[in-house]
C-alpha cells in the first residue's frame, strides 16, 4: 500500500520519496522493513505533487505538516516547494526533516528556494565527527558529509526561522556533543528517542 501520510500525534508525517542521502543501518527502512507506527512506508511509486496534497486535507487541522519520509524529501526540492506552498497558502504549518545533504546532492544552495515556504527545519546529526558520522550513517558524500551537514544548518538559518539539528540517541553517541555543536553552529537541538521497539 503506498502511504503518502500518517499521523503521530497531532501531526501529518509526508511520505513522498524512499529515496535518501544516507543509508543508516538504524532506519526503519532496514530495520523493519519500512513499518512504522502501524504504517507501510514502502512506496511502490512516489506520489505527483497532486497525490501528496491531496493525501493531506485540511493542513490546518495539524499542528504542522512535516516532510519525513522514510526518506529525504529534499531529494525533489520542486515537490517540496509546490507541495509546501499549498500548505501554507492553507494557513498549515510546514516542517522538513533532512539529512541536511542537499545542498551537496544538487550541486547548489537550494536553501533560498524554500524561503516563505517551510516555517521549520530539521537536521539529523547523528555523530560528533566525520568518522563516527560517516560509521554510524554510511551517507553518500561519506566523511565530508559531516561538515556538509553543519554548513547546511548555519545556512538554512538565513531562510527558515526555526532550525534546530536533532540527534538519536542512538547507543554509544555523545548527544552532548552534537548538543555543543548545534549551540555553536547557533541553532536550536533536540535530541531524539532510539526507538528499540516498532509500534
Ligand atoms: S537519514 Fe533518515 S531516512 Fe535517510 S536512511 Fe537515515 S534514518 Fe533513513
Amino acid at each position: 500500500m503506498n502511504t503518502i501520510s500518517y499521523t503521530v500525534g497531532n501531526n501529518l508525517y509526508l511520505n513522498i520519496t524512499n529515496r535518501c542521502m544516507m543509508a543508516c543501518p538504524y532506519c526503519i527502512k532496514h530495520k523493519w522493513d519500512n513499518k512504522f507506527n502501524g504504517n507501510d512506508l514502502k512506496l511502490e511509486k512516489e506520489p505527483s505533487v497532486e497525490e501528496a496534497i491531496k493525501s493531506i486535507g485540511d493542513p490546518k487541522k495539524y499542528n504542522e505538516v512535516i516532510f519525513c519520509g522514510y526518506g529525504d524529501a529534499l531529494v525533489n526540492p520542486q515537490a517540496v516547494k509546490e507541495i509546501a506552498k499549498w500548505v501554507k497558502d492553507k494557513g498549515g504549518k510546514v516542517r522538513i526533516n533532512t539529512a541536511g545533504l542537499a545542498n551537496r546532492y544538487h550541486g547548489k544552495n537550494i536553501l533560498p528556494e524554500l524561503k516563505g515556504l517551510a516555517d521549520a527545519i530539521s537536521i539529523s546529526l547523528n555523530g560528533t565527527n566525520p568518522q563516527e558520522h560517516n560509521e554510524l550513517n554510511r551517507p553518500m558524500f561519506k566523511e565530508e558529509s559531516f561538515g556538509e551537514i553543519i554548513n547546511f544548518a548555519k545556512e538554512a538559518k538565513k531562510y527558515i526561522p526555526e532550525v534546530t539539528i536533532t540527534a538519536v540517541e542512538l547507543p554509544g553517541l555523545d548527544v552532548s556533543k552534537v548538543k555543543k555543536i548545534a549551540e555553536d553552529a547557533g541553532v536550536l537541538f533536540r535530541p531524539r528517542p532510539y526507538l528499540e521497539e516498532n509500534e
